[in-house]
């Protein structure tokens, strides 16, 4: 099948009259953060926090518009509206309706809608399944949350949602008011689990197509109160559901996990790519199963040339967060429900992710790109 071009959607755009305005979608500068992937079509559509009623219409004609498009397989459209900064001056990209500008490459990811009460929230992923990425997002979190910042935990792994079982986790989450959905919570972080929502018996060829849907949900259904980081242990690979889905996630950062064989492979430059693609700032890469150390005998085997990740991550100018052994302990600890960072919190590998930890936070609060301002409203 042929593949659409960015000019085909914004030409389509152009066509589009935006009510009462006389002018088209892509006249009026409505029109930010278009990224085209396979198919599969994501934008949005810029409005004042008041229009978002009125404008739904026009949202979903938007969306048909280019669906209707040879080539083209999903259309995401969202709404996007600026809150005034309260100084009299407003973010730049949304001056007002017609002084609407389109958003440069790099602006694009700060009109992800931010989620109210929510400070910063990072994914953890990875270029392929099987890495230790859930255990590296849970022993990540817990140690936020021993760092003292409220934590939330958001297990979008909608192939294999093991947080329920790593964060020791068993029952269903309920709505108290019938509205939002109270988040489970063990060792005082909150979690919410795409395994709460998908049915186990949901066959694999629909839970690609179910993640947007099941992940806006959990992001803005969910009583997550106030948060200072939320973990999102994302699907593992870097195909089209986790492509929209970090367009979607108004993400402050990644985290790549990788083992010694992945980098070899590749697999962790995807990721890499993935998240470049849609703007968002990569964090660092964590080497993961690094080196094996016998339980026995307390022997350090490098049986995957360890140390690639560090070699790699400066090669391709990322930072380095650290590296985390083969060990049982922490394949016990984590899949037993009880992380090593809160079972063991004086062993070494409860050190390894605290000050994992402590740097990520770090790179968030002091990088001048931290989505933690709330001037982005979803309506
Ligand atoms: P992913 O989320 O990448 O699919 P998981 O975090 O579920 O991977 O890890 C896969 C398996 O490997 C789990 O049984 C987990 O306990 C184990 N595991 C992960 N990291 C380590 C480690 N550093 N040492 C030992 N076992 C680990």
């Amino acid at each position: 099948m042929k593949s659409v071009s960015e000019s085909q959607v914004r030409d389509v755009l152009d066509r589009l009259q935006v009510p009462g305005l006389g002018k088209s979608v892509v006249a009026a500068g409505m029109l930010s953060g278009l990224v085209i992937k396979d198919g599969n079509v994501g934008f949005s559509l810029e409005i004042r926090p008041d229009e978002a009623e009125a404008m739904e219409a026009l949202r979903q004609q938007a969306e048909q518009a280019v669906m209707a498009l040879d080539g083209v397989t999903s259309v995401t459209a969202v709404l996007t509206a600026h809150r005034n900064q309260g100084n009299g001056t407003q973010q730049q990209g949304a001056p007002g309706r017609s002084g609407h500008q389109t958003q440069r490459p790099q602006q694009q990811a700060a009109n992800r809608p931010d989620v109210p009460g929510i400070k910063a929230i990072i994914a953890v992923a990875s270029g392929k399944g099987g890495v230790g990425k859930s255990t590296t997002a849970v022993n990540l979190a817990l140690a936020f949350s021993r760092l003292g910042l409220k934590t939330g935990v958001l297990d979008a792994d909608v192939y294999g949602p093991s947080q329920p079982r790593m964060m020791g986790i068993s029952g269903r989450p309920v709505s108290l008011d019938g509205q939002k959905i109270h988040p489970m919570e063990n060792f005082g972080v909150k979690c919410m689990s795409m395994g709460f929502l998908v049915d186990e018996e949901t066959p694999m060829i629909w839970r690609g197509p179910m993640v947007t849907g099941a992940l806006q949900q959990m992001l803005r259904e969910v009583d997550w109160g106030q948060l200072d980081i939320m973990v999102v242990d994302m699907p593992p690979g870097t195909g089209d559901a986790q492509l929209s889905m970090s367009q979607q996630v108004p993400l402050a950062g990644a985290v790549i996990v990788s083992t010694p064989q992945d980098i070899a492979l590749l697999d962790a430059r995807k990721g890499l790519n993935m998240f470049r693609k849609v703007d968002v700032p990569v964090l660092g890469i964590i080497e993961n199963m690094s080196l094996f150390i016998c339980p026995n005998c307390g022997h350090e085997s490098h049986i995957f040339s360890h140390g690639g990740a560090r070699a790699e991550a400066e090669r391709l100018g990322v930072d380095f967060l650290g590296e985390v052994p083969l060990d049982m302990v922490i394949r016990e600890t984590s899949d037993g429900g009880t992380p090593v960072v809160v079972s063991r919190p004086d062993s070494a590998h409860a050190r390894a992710y605290q000050d994992m930890a402590s740097r990520i936070w770090e790179k968030i609060t002091s990088s001048g790109e931290s989505r933690a301002a709330p001037n982005i409203v979803m309506q």
